[in-house]
This record gives C-alpha cells, sequence and structure tokens, in this order.
C-alpha cells in the first residue's frame, strides 16, 4: 500500500479539492500518512491569496526535499506534488526554484495528478499542467464522500468580478458553474452516505448560473429550493457571496426554506465608498446596508458575517472610520479581517499610496477589538436558547460531543456522544470564548433553531 500526505493552504475550497484528491488515488493504492515522513508522494495544496503565501510554499519546499534526499539515501523514492493557486501563478518557476518538485499542477488540472503521477513514476520527467478546464475537471474527479454529517460541496470555481487586490480570477480562471444534475446527483450520494448537512461552496457562489437538466440555466435560489427536497438533508448552507448577485429570489429562498441555516457570509470589506470604488466591488456602502436590511426583514434570525481588509492603498483615517461605522450599524456575529497584502499582478498592487504597516496594524487591531466583542455578544445572546445542533465528533471529556448550532459556532455538549451524525435541540448554557456549552433539551429534535 502507498502512502500520500496533503497539506492544505486556504479556504474550503481547498479543503474539498484536497479531499478529492486523496479519493482520485486511492484507486492506485494511495491511503492516507499521518506525516510527510511517511509518505510516497507529498502534496502541498496552495493558495494565493495573502501575502508569503509562496514564500512560505517555497520554505516548506526546502524542508521536503531535505526529506527526500534522506528517503534517496534510505533506497526509497518520495514524490513532492504542488497543488492550487501558487501552482497556478507560479508554473515553471517552481521547478526552476526548487529542482526536488515533481509535479506543479493548477486548481483545474487536479483530475490529471493520477496520470501525472504514472508519468513521473515512469521517469518521464516532471509534469507540469495549468490549464483552466474546469467542466473537464469536475467530470473527470471522483465525486465527494462523507466524513461525517456536514460535507462541503463545490459548485461553481473562478470569478469575473476582478476586485482590484484580488488573485482569484487570475488563478482560479473565469466563472464556471457546475451542471444541475450533477450536483444534484452528488448531493443525494452524500446523503445517502449519512450526510445532513451541505455548504455549497464557490469564490462566488451566488452567481452561480448551472445548466439544468432540462436545458435553461438555474441560479442558486432554484438549486437551493431543489436540494431542500432531499430526503435526510436536513441543513444547507453557501459561501462565499457577492453583495451585488444577491438576487430577489435568493432572499426569498431565506425566508421559505427553513433547511437553509439562518447564518450568511457577505464579505464587504470596506465602509468606505471611495475604498469600494478603488476596490471594483461594484456598490456602495448604502446598497450593503440597504441589502442587510432586506435580508434581516425576510428572516429575522439570520446572523451574519463578512471579510474585511484593512490599510487598502489611499486609506484614510477617515475611510477607515466609515468602516467601523458601518460594522457597529451591522453588528456582526462574526467576521475575518485582514491587512491588505500586494499580489503581484493586481492592479492594486500597482498602486502609489500603499500603506505603511504600522499603520494597517494599528487599524486591523482596532477592527479586530470591535470585531471580537459583537461576536462575544452574540454568542451571550443565545446563553438561554434553545438551538438544534448537529453534532458531528466526539468532544475531549468522556462521552462528550461536540456539533455546530445553526451560526456555526461549536457547541460542545456532555453525554451526547451517541447522538453523533444526528441533530438534536441543546439548550445553551453558556458562552466560551470560542464556543458554547449546553445540556440536551428534552424535546423532539428541530431542524432550526428558535432564536
Ligand atoms: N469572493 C469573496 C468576496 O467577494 O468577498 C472572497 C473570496 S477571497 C478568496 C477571501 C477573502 O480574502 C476576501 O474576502 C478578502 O477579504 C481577502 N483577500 C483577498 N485578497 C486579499 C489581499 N490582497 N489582501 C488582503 N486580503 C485579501
Ligand atoms: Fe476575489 Fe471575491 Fe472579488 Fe472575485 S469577488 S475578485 S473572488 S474578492
Amino acid at each position: 500500500m502507498k502512502k500520500l500526505f496533503i497539506k492544505t493552504y486556504g479556504c474550503q475550497m481547498n479543503v474539498y479539492d484536497s479531499a478529492r484528491i486523496a479519493d482520485s488515488l486511492a484507486p492506485l493504492g494511495y491511503s492516507a500518512a499521518d506525516a510527510p515522513e511517511d509518505a510516497d508522494i507529498v502534496v502541498l495544496n496552495t493558495c494565493h491569496i495573502r501575502e508569503k503565501a509562496a514564500e512560505k510554499v517555497y520554505s516548506e519546499l526546502g524542508r521536503l526535499r531535505r526529506l527526500k534526499e534522506r528517503r534517496a539515501e534510505e533506497g526509497s523514492r518520495m514524490l513532492i506534488a504542488v497543488a492550487g493557486c501558487v501552482a497556478q501563478a507560479e508554473g515553471e518557476e517552481i521547478v526552476r526554484r526548487q529542482n526536488a518538485v515533481d509535479i506543479v499542477v493548477g486548481p483545474q488540472s487536479l483530475h490529471r495528478i493520477p496520470e501525472m503521477i504514472a508519468r513521473v513514476e515512469r521517469r518521464e520527467g516532471r509534469a507540469l499542467e495549468t490549464d483552466f478546464v474546469p467542466d473537464e475537471k469536475f467530470d473527470s474527479l471522483p465525486a465527494s464522500r462523507a466524513e461525517g454529517p456536514a460535507a462541503f460541496l463545490t459548485i461553481q470555481e473562478g470569478c469575473d468580478k476582478f476586485c482590484t487586490f484580488c488573485v482569484v480570477p487570475y488563478t482560479r480562471g473565469a466563472e464556471f458553474s457546475r451542471p444541475v444534475p450533477q450536483i444534484l446527483g452528488e448531493a443525494q450520494r452524500l446523503v445517502d452516505a449519512g450526510v445532513r448537512e451541505i455548504t455549497l461552496l464557490g469564490q462566488n457562489v451566488n452567481a452561480y448560473r448551472g445548466k439544468g437538466p432540462c436545458g435553461g440555466v438555474w441560479n442558486l435560489a432554484r438549486l437551493l429550493h431543489h436540494l431542500a427536497e432531499i430526503y435526510g438533508l436536513e441543513r444547507l448552507r453557501y459561501t462565499t457571496s457577492h453583495p451585488c448577485d444577491m438576487s430577489d429570489d435568493l432572499i426569498a429562498a431565506h425566508r421559505d426554506l427553513e433547511k437553509l441555516m439562518p447564518y450568511l457570509h457577505l464579505p464587504v470589506q470596506s465602509g468606505s465608498d471611495r475604498i469600494l470604488d478603488a476596490m471594483n466591488r461594484r456598490h456602495g456602502r448604502d446598497h450593503y446596508l440597504r441589502l442587510v436590511e432586506r435580508i434581516r426583514s425576510a428572516r429575522r434570525d439570520i446572523a451574519l458575517s463578512s471579510d474585511f481588509i484593512v490599510g487598502f492603498p489611499g486609506e484614510s483615517d477617515e475611510d477607515f472610520e466609515q468602516t467601523l461605522t458601518l460594522v457597529r450599524e451591522i453588528n456582526y456575529a462574526q467576521a475575518y479581517s485582514f491587512k491588505y497584502s500586494s499580489r503581484p499582478g493586481t492592479p492594486a498592487a500597482a498602486a502609489r499610496k500603499q500603506i505603511p504597516d504600522d499603520v494597517k496594524s494599528a487599524r486591523l487591531q482596532s477592527l479586530q477589538g470591535l470585531l471580537s466583542a459583537q461576536q462575544h455578544a452574540f454568542a451571550k445572546s443565545c446563553e438561554g436558547l434553545e438551538m438544534s445542533v448537529l453534532f458531528e465528533r466526539r468532544g475531549r471529556k468522556p462521552g462528550q460531543a461536540v456539533g455546530r448550532s445553526p451560526y456555526l459556532q461549536p457547541v460542545h455538549v456532555d453525554d451526547a456522544e451517541h447522538l453523533i451524525g444526528m441533530i438534536h435541540n441543546v439548550i445553551i448554557a453558556r458562552a466560551l470564548p470560542n464556543s458554547l456549552g449546553g445540556t440536551l433539551a428534552g424535546a423532539r429534535p428541530k431542524a432550526v433553531a428558535v432564536h
């Protein structure tokens, strides 16, 4: 039996891709290794979103090179593959800088990994694939397998928005939506294998426009309605959304579909119109605030999360203040915030007014202080509520189980191990720093929270 070790960087879409790489190599006799030291092939599935992404990959490759040399001295062969967005962006440069690398494969060519390994094993030299053919990728990769009651399902890839800070349109290519029958089939198989919650993934998931079973194009709202009809599938989520693609019928789906969890990741990046414009986000502050109002009136218990970038080129103190006032106005349940980092090849990287790092750090600290206070207040507001929890795994204490609330918060419950894989109502007793603690409710299970 050969062994495979995959190190995954970045977002959930990469987690999904890594699982598909592992599945595609299983028929060749590869099973998971616990560490690179035990592996016959090590895959780095990389992300290029933030600063020094490529440098981190090169330093990891330096470590792997030494390991590969040690293994060669012991008479065994270890292959090194670099997959994902750094592979796409750097291409042959990777092999030039680190000649221990055997395979370089972009995110749209992952289905070619088995054939590339075979080529390298036949000692035909290195293999490099960075084409953009996403339909071929999804036709050829094995469908996702259930590894617990919650699963990811990629429905859309790439992006046509070209925000001026972002590399995704260059590394993942143009928007591509998987056809509806492929998605419904994969969802049904996951449910048959015990999955109760599916998160639909896409870089721009609410721009989904997939070919329907009888021709025509389906949007995300229509797809969600059909997925909600799958018996045994109790919870649906989708991420990540762009504010410009929140259509009326998608908002209505939040009102009409009980299975659609009341939690939405809706990145705004900045609260300043000037900066939103410079980012090419295609909407202003008011558009976002009005959109949130409409979403909240469709589903009163919805909680929101977002991404923010501080220190975008040209961001003044007033612009940053606008971000803080927007955050206060919205009141988020959770959010991610980043210092702007220049990505080579993106328009913002060439902007003259780059912000000094100490200013970025100070802004990040003050934004994160505000966001974590809001997150904590949201968690406190859950105390005493009865919420549905999907139990996913054992906790640290004997008999304890950990699940997810409708708002994605981890919930620890004693004497609940027998419920792993199921949904049960829980009375939330306390808000901990990054999770909730509760006790099982006597009531019969419900699919959504009573908030
Ligand atoms: N498509 C999503 C959207 O429109 O908001 C975001 C996808 S991106 C993969 C995830 C997040 O990374 C972004 O929302 C943004 O906050 C952050 N990000 C992307 N490029 C960045 C950069 N150059 N510097 C800092 N943060 C960045
Ligand atoms: Fe990047 Fe999202 Fe903008 Fe697309 S919409 S360019 S993925 S930040």
